[in-house]
């Protein structure tokens, strides 16, 4: 099999300065890409800006083994910033990892706006500010690869995370109409839900098992993806500790009500079993799959587009 290499590619990754972004910032590196270290150095929590040294660091340590980086200290909210680093020292960007992120864990009695509405930004709009940058030069180029980091909490929910998990859901539905949209410019975008020891779990998890969960091991799932032979998009990829899965939506075989006056909340209650039954499953992909008379709706939609 060959190599796999980033040689001549420019990758850019927002929240750099340590865990995840590292890790991936480093193998990049080593596989001859031009990176760039996005990071603002802030707490856990995104309460302060702690400046330059996270991004710095990691920038040092590919330099000082031969490797091309630059660092760049904006928040993810000034996405368009961060592209623009990219393009004034290496002219473009080919690969974009949304990976900047904050934790503010509350029970939802407890959840004040101003944490909710923080995370969401930090996770959704700076996703969207970076990679809407970025896509004008894919689009240009015919070459794009995207990586957003959603996260098991926003697939199953957790407690105390109804931000994050909204936030990290929202990342999902981003990734798979961006997928969409990308897809005859040669963007392919994905979405990874890691589990792995940084700060963000390092507190929440024992010991035994944050010694499984390098971050090392995030890494060559995010490499694979963002490289030229991976044409496989808008999907969900689960990875922890060495183990790679993929997520996928399953629905149930469904009841279809005939839509006349006994189309009631008792025929409802009188069916809800089979709603419920997975015997005769789907797996839908596309919103045209959703109901045969979605089909032509969908067409008439796109046509027009
Ligand atoms: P981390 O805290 O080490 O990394 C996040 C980085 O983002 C930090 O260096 C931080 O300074 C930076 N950052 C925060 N806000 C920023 C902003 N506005 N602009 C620029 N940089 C900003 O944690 P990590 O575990 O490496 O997390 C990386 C990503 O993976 C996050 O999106 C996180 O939600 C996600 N994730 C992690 C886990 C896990 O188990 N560690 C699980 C699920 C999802």
């Amino acid at each position: 099999m060959s190599e796999i290499s980033f040689k001549d590619k420019v990758v850019v990754v927002t929240g750099a300065g340590g865990g995840l972004g590292k890790h991936y910032c480093l193998e990049y590196a080593k596989r001859g890409a031009k990176v760039v270290v996005n990071d603002l150095g802030g707490s856990l929590s995104g309460n302060d800006d702690g400046g330059s040294k996270a991004a710095d660091v990691v920038v040092n340590e590919i330099k000082s083994s031969g490797g091309i980086a630059v660092a760049d200290y904006n928040n993810v909210l000034d996405g368009d910033k961060i592209i623009e680093t990219a393009v004034k020292n290496f002219g473009t960007v080919h690969i974009l990892i949304n990976n900047a992120g904050i934790l503010r864990d509350a029970s939802f009695k407890k959840m004040n706006e101003r944490d909710f509405q923080l995370v969401l930004d930090v996770h959704v709009n700076g996703a969207f500010k970076a990679t809407q940058a970025a896509w004008e030069h894919f689009r240009k180029q015919g070459y794009g690869r995207v990586i957003n980091t959603a996260s098991p909490a926003g697939l199953y929910g957790n407690f105390g995370q109804t931000n994050y998990s909204a936030a990290k859901s929202g990342l999902v539905g981003f990734a798979e109409t961006l997928a969409k949209e990308g897809e005859k410019y040669n963007i392919v975008v994905n979405t990874i839900a890691p589990l792995a020891k940084s700060r963000m779990t390092e507190s929440v998890l024992p010991p035994p098992i944050l010694e499984q969960l390098s971050p090392a091991k995030i890494a060559p799932l995010v490499l694979y993806l963002t490289h030229d032979s991976n044409q496989t998009t808008g999907q969900i990829f689960e990875v922890a500790a060495g183990f790679y899965g993929q997520i996928r939506w399953e629905r149930s075989g469904g009841v279809l009500f005939k839509p006349d006056e006994s189309f009631t909340a008792e025929s409802v209650a009188k069916k809800f079993d089979e709603i419920l039954n997975f015997d005769d499953s789907s797996k839908p992909e596309l919103l045209k799959n959703q109901h045969p008379f979605m089909l032509n709706f969908y067409e008439e939609l796109t046509k027009n587009a």
